[in-house]
């Protein structure tokens, strides 16, 4: 199908007679004297029709096509440009960036649920131990400054405690301190700065099979990095929270109640039972004990347990099961 039309190349107003033909569905020919273009459906632009005035097909830099024969061209596109017309091109364009749209939050929601524990993790695990250290050190000084109350407990039970920590492997790692008034708690920061309350030396009656089975679990937390990918979460959430809202402040503050709640998730609680048993097995201790020590914890009146780890997950039988399992 060829139509005629008047072909001007943009830098002067001479018209050039040339010949259109549409090929296939996409290729165009312009032909004239000294004119030879092939170009495709997409790359030109062909006015709407309205009435009878003169319709422009434009090509690339300025050049123009006036065509008089409005029927001819409406003829010669009817086959194929209807498909690929500007207008419907746009729109499928639209919906692409709507989808593309709905992608990027359902991404952003997906980040924030799933993707950013993932994240979290490879971030926690690359930190140089200096950051981890310096982090840790500050930490525990604003809990040990604001919340935690020096301890009562007699310097020879003090000694008897600490002497369990020799026990452990890389021992030197772990720092452990003495300290009352958050109740029956412990807990441990990626410094290696581990707490250990007076209340749970005095709940464990003696057993120190049982203090020893909290530390390892503990010990557990900070070798799988589950503070630092719980304050790295935290941040990261802090930072989308506070790039949607323009407000950073609540960003600092969850940062530091992530790691004084250390509130951890049924995945990071296993993690850290599966390290304490295979520890105390290593160690010669009956992973019985921490079992107990969960037991006991679960009989407590459950409004006195005040803070900690323990009573965060109601799915203590599970752990203890675990615990348990040879
Ligand atoms: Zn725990």
């Amino acid at each position: 199908m060829k139509v005629t039309g008047e072909y001007f190349d943009g830098k002067s107003s001479l018209a050039h007679p040339v010949e259109i033909t549409i090929i296939e569905d996409y290729v165009v020919m312009v032909a004239g004297e000294g004119i030879n273009i092939k170009t495709t459906l997409d790359d030109i632009h062909i006015s709407s029709r309205v009435g009878n005035t003169p319709r422009l097909i434009k090509l690339q830099e300025d050049a123009v096509i006036h065509i008089g024969d409005n029927d001819a061209l409406d003829e010669a596109i009817s086959g194929f440009y209807h498909a690929s017309t500007r207008a419907h091109k746009l729109e499928s364009r639209r919906s692409v960036v709507l989808l593309s749209i709905v992608i990027l939050v359902l991404g952003v929601v997906y980040f924030i649920v799933d993707g950013s524990s993932r994240l979290a993790k490879v971030v926690a695990y690359n930190l140089p131990a200096t950051v981890e250290k310096k982090i840790g050190t500050e930490a525990f000084k604003y809990i040990d400054e604001g919340i935690l109350e020096a301890s009562k407990l007699k310097e020879e039970k003090q000694k008897e405690i600490s002497a369990l920590f020799t026990k452990f492997d890389g021992a030197k790692e772990y720092k452990l301190h003495f300290r009352r008034g958050i109740g029956i708690n412990a807990f441990a920061l990626p410094s290696g700065d581990i707490v250990i309350t007076d209340e749970l030396i005095e709940f464990s009656e003696g057993n120190n099979d049982m203090i020893f089975g909290v530390l390892a679990h503990e010990i557990g937390h900070v070798k799988r990095k589950h503070s630092m990918q719980m304050m790295v979460k935290a941040s990261m959430v802090g930072i989308l929270v506070g790039y949607f809202t323009g407000d950073v402040s609540t960003l600092a503050t969850t940062l530091m109640s992530s790691v004084v709640q250390a509130k951890y998730s049924r995945e990071f609680e296993k993690e850290a039972d599966a390290f304490a048993k295979e520890t105390m097995k290593k160690s010669g201790v009956d992973p019985k004990n921490l079992a107990l020590f969960f037991e006991k914890m679960s009989k407590k009146d459950p409004t006195h347990i005040e803070t900690g780890y323990f009573d965060s997950h109601p799915a203590n039988q599970e752990r203890i099961d675990a615990l348990l399992a040879p």
